[in-house]
């Protein structure tokens, strides 16, 4: 083994300046001729303003999937995504959805839940939570003061005790507007906190939100008459019955579902890292929606209505137009831009609209002439072009 991959960073490397972090890693794992800056890029000022211990970005393909039609409207959808077909796949399916009248959507309030959890509150004493409400309610709008300007803000709460750990919960539900809102979620928990110790008399566990995210939640829906679907030696009919069959292959089967819902994300989370949305929170709360029942199901449905096939989805989409990471870069920004800079539900409506795009255009493939004869015309047309 050489002396540098003995090497590696000093302790102190989250305290050192951007400058002195990039001479460290260069020292400890790069060999003397690398330029750091064509590998992590030039300037990685904004990096360092966004997390710790920055030492550059990492590029990630940006493309548009151009040509969506959704509630009546033109879209070109960025996506921020390292897999070949996902852009591609998009792009198809908008194409065909549009020829067919476009996308209907749909999505409710920006509400989510902060969640306070007491442990040592003896029994019964949380049945007094609901009856001072509106205490809790004042206290929370002292946090939240800006996000009522906004007509956001506190909406109601839900007391439970669980049986199996004798926590109780306090749900309180609050509408973030634009915001994906765990960090103002979080915030207003704390502020409760302490007037739910003193109402039923136990001690705060922890203040966070639940990234299940159920009651933000946004859908979208299509029909494309079957005559269009004909492909790879299928009519259209015997298409959509096999669509319609693979669709409930994923109703019924988790294993089949997970892959189907990974479809679904592919589209989503693209989107939400191509405008600075936090990818995993949607991915939690789609997967936690999921197996809502109990059981892990797909997010979307496919089903023959007359002479066409309907395709819909439905899933939480805790994602923000202003906040966080949102929008912090100059990528990020214009990908909102290209959005026409829509609200939080907005932005939920043409992510529902995506991901059920990505998902209908890999099962489309899936029952027709297959999923690697996409992939590997794509790779043919990756390998031309780097000959
Ligand atoms: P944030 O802390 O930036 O808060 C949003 C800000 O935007 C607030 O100051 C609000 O007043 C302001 N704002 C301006 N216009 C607004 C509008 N129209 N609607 C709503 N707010 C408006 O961001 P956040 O959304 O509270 O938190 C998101 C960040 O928290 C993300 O980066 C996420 O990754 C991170 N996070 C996530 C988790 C989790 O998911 N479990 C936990 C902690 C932090």
């Amino acid at each position: 083994m050489s002396d540098r991959a003995e090497k590696s960073l000093p302790d102190d490397f989250r305290k050192l300046s951007l400058e002195a972090r990039r001479a460290a890693l260069k020292s400890a794992y790069c060999e003397e001729d690398v330029d750091l800056g064509a590998v992590l890029g030039e300037d990685a000022s904004a990096a360092d303003r966004m997390v710790e211990s920055a030492v550059g970005f990492l590029p990630v393909p940006f493309g548009i999937a151009a040509g969506f039609l959704i509630d009546g409207r033109s879209y070109d959808i960025p996506l921020a995504v390292e897999e070949p077909s996902v852009i591609a796949a998009a792009s198809f399916a908008a194409l065909l959805v549009r020829g067919s009248g476009g996308f209907a959507t749909w999505a409710t309030e920006p509400i989510m839940s902060a969640q306070v959890f007491l442990e040592g509150v003896l029994p019964g004493r949380e049945l007094g939570i609901e009856a001072r409400e509106g205490e809790i309610r004042a206290e929370v709008d002292l946090a939240l003061a800006s996000m009522r300007r906004r007509g956001g803000g506190y909406r109601g709460l839900e007391v439970s005790r669980n049986e199996e750990t004798g926590l109780v919960r306090v749900d309180l539900r609050i509408d973030v507007r634009d915001a994906m809102g765990a960090n103002i979620l979080d915030g207003a928990a704390e502020r409760a906190a302490g007037l739910l110790e003193d109402i039923c008399g136990g001690r705060r566990l922890m203040c966070v939100l639940t990234n299940g995210a159920v009651e933000r939640r946004a859908g979208a829906r299509f029909e494309i008459p079957v005559r269009r679907l004909a492909r790879g030696g299928y009519s259209g009919e015997e298409a959509s019955r096999r669509i319609e069959s693979a669709s409930r292959a994923a109703e019924s089967d988790p294993t089949r579902a997970v892959t189907h819902n990974k479809g679904v994300m592919n589209g989503i989370s693209s989107l939400a890292l191509a405008t600075g949305n936090d990818t995993r929170a949607l991915e939690a709360g789609a997967h936690y929606w999921a197996a809502r029942e109990g059981r892990y199901r797909s997010l979307s449905s496919y089903r023959r209505v007359g002479d066409a096939l309907e395709g819909r989805i439905e899933l939480p989409l805790a994602l923000g137009t202003v906040g966080g990471s949102v929008a912090r870069l100059p990528a990020t920004a214009l990908a909102l831009r290209m959005l026409r800079d829509p609200d939080g539900p907005g932005l939920a409506r043409i992510a529902a609209a995506l991901g059920l795009a990505q998902n209908f255009a890999a099962l489309f493939a899936l029952v027709t002439e297959g999923i690697q004869a996409g992939h590997m015309r794509l790779h043919a047309r990756k390998r031309e072009a780097e000959a």
